[in-house]
C-alpha cells in the first residue's frame, strides 16, 4: 500500500515537471475515467485533505485559510487544503519528499458531492490562471431518471470537446472503454474486499478500509488498482479462512455512517478494540462502489454510477441503503458522525438515526469532524461509545 502511493505520488511530482505531460485535478467522485483516458495525470485535493488530516498539519493549515476569509463551518478538507497551499506545505514533503502538490494544467469538479468542491476549485482555477470545468448533475434525487442519465452524459461530452485541446489530441474511444472496464475491475474488487467484513469475526475494521481506499480513489482506471484490490482480496480471503479477528474478541458489530475523524483513526480504532467491537462497515467506504460501469457504454453508464451515489441520493434511499447494510453485515448498531463542517455527508440532522432507532436498530450521533480536531473531544466521544456498547 504504502508503494502503491509512493509511485502513485513521485509519477505526479514527475508529471507536474514534465512539460510534455499534463496534470488536471479531479473531485473523488469526478470523472477520473474521462480524465485517464486522455493522457492526464490525475490528482485529487481531497485525498490531500485527508493526508492534511489524518497527519493532524491540518491544524496548522486550517486557520490559515480561516484568516485568509474561509469561514471555519465550511468543508475542513478544503479550508486544510487551500491553508496548506497559502502556507506552501504538503504533508507530500515529510511522506515522499515531493516538495509541492502537482500544479494543474486543468481543473474538473462534480457537484454530485456538494458545492463545497465548486469553491474550492474556483479559487484554485484564479489562483493558478488555469481552465475548470464543472459538472452539475441533479442532485439529491430519488431514483435514477433516463433524462438524469442523458443530462450528465452530454456534460461529460462537453468536458471531452473542452479538454482535447489541452490535452492535444481527441478522446481515443477505445482507451475509454478499456480505462471504463479497468475502473469496473477495481471497483468491483473493491466491493468484494469490503464485503470480507461480513465474516465472523471480520478480518478488517472500517479504520483499516480507510487506508485501504486510498487506490480505489486516486488510481481508478489502472491496472494498478486493480492489482492491488486482486492482492488484497486474496490476502482477506486467507484471513477469513484462518478466522482472523481484526478485533481479538468481536463482541458486538457497528456500522459507521459519515466521515472519518482523520486525525483520530487510530485513537478511535483503540476505543472499539478495548470494548470489544468490531466496525465493520461503512457509508464511506462504500463510496466509491460504482457496480453501473460499463465499458461497453462507457459515458452513460459512468453518467449513472457518478449520479447514483449514496451522497447524492434522498433521505428515503439513505434510510433503507443503511437497514440493508445493518442486515447484510450482521450488525448490532449504527454510530453517526455528525461532521460539523461536511453536512454533505452527515446523515443525523434529519431524523434519520431515530427513524432506525424506532425500527429497532440502536443508533448514537458524535460530534465531530472530518479534519478540524476544534470540533472533536476525545474525552465526550469515548463517554458516548462505551456507554453505547454497553446498552446494546
Ligand atoms: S462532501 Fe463534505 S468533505 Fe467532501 S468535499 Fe464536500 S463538504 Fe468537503
Amino acid at each position: 500500500m504504502t508503494n502503491v502511493m509512493k509511485d502513485y505520488f513521485l509519477d505526479l511530482d514527475d508529471a507536474a515537471k514534465d512539460p510534455a505531460r499534463k496534470v488536471a485535478w479531479c473531485t473523488s467522485v469526478g470523472p477520473a475515467e474521462i480524465l485517464r483516458a486522455m493522457g492526464f495525470d490525475v490528482f485529487f485535493p481531497e485525498n490531500h485533505g485527508a493526508m492534511l488530516g489524518a497527519t493532524r498539519v491540518c491544524m496548522d493549515t486550517i486557520p490559515v485559510a480561516n484568516a485568509n476569509g474561509y469561514s471555519p463551518e465550511i468543508c475542513s478538507y478544503l479550508t486544510s487544503d487551500v491553508g496548506a497551499y497559502m502556507k506552501g506545505i504538503t504533508p507530500l514533503t515529510k511522506a515522499f519528499g515531493i516538495e509541492q502538490v502537482p500544479r494543474p494544467d486543468v481543473l474538473v469538479y462534480n457537484t454530485n458531492q456538494c458545492k463545497d468542491v465548486m469553491h474550492w476549485f474556483e479559487y484554485y482555477a484564479t489562483e493558478f490562471d488555469c481552465p475548470i470545468f464543472g459538472i452539475h448533475p441533479p442532485t439529491n434525487v430519488p431514483g435514477i431518471r433516463q433524462e438524469y442519465i442523458d443530462d450528465v452524459a452530454r456534460q461529460f461530452e462537453e468536458l471531452i470537446a473542452f479538454l482535447e485541446p489541452i490535452i492535444g489530441a481527441p478522446m481515443d474511444p477505445v482507451k475509454l472503454k478499456e480505462t471504463v472496464g479497468r475502473s469496473l475491475k477495481a471497483t468491483n474488487l473493491w466491493s468484494d474486499v469490503l464485503n470480507m467484513a461480513q465474516a465472523t469475526p471480520s478480518p478488517m475494521t472500517f479504520f483499516d478500509a480507510t487506508i485501504y481506499m486510498g487506490p480505489i480513489v486516486v488510481l481508478r482506471g489502472t491496472q494498478i488498482a486493480v492489482d492491488y484490490y486482486q492482492d488484497l482480496l486474496t490476502e482477506l480471503k486467507q484471513k477469513v479462512g484462518d478466522k482472523h479477528a481484526a478485533v481479538k474478541q468481536e463482541g458486538k458489530r457497528i456500522y459507521w455512517d459519515g466521515m472519518p475523524v482523520w486525525g483520530r483513526l487510530r485513537a478511535l480504532s483503540n476505543t472499539f478494540d478495548e470494548n470489544n467491537a468490531c466496525v465493520v462497515a461503512s457509508t464511506y467506504c462504500n463510496s466509491w462502489i460504482f457496480a453501473d460501469f460499463d465499458p461497453s457504454d462507457p459515458l452513460p453508464s459512468m453518467a449513472k454510477a457518478y449520479i447514483k451515489i449514496f451522497i447524492n441520493r434522498n433521505d428515503q434511499y439513505k434510510e433503507d441503503y443503511i437497514e440493508t447494510m445493518v442486515r447484510d453485515f450482521n450488525v448490532d448498531g449504527v454510530v453517526f458522525l455528525a461532521a460539523r463542517t461536511c453536512p454533505n455527508n452527515s446523515n443525523a440532522y434529519y431524523n434519520l438515526p431515530k427513524k432506525l432507532r424506532d425500527k429497532g436498530i440502536p443508533t448514537i450521533i458524535i460530534d465531530g469532524d472530518l479534519c478540524d480536531l476544534r470540533c472533536y473531544s476525545d474525552e465526550q466521544a469515548t463517554t458516548l461509545i462505551e456507554a453505547f456498547l454497553e446498552t446494546i
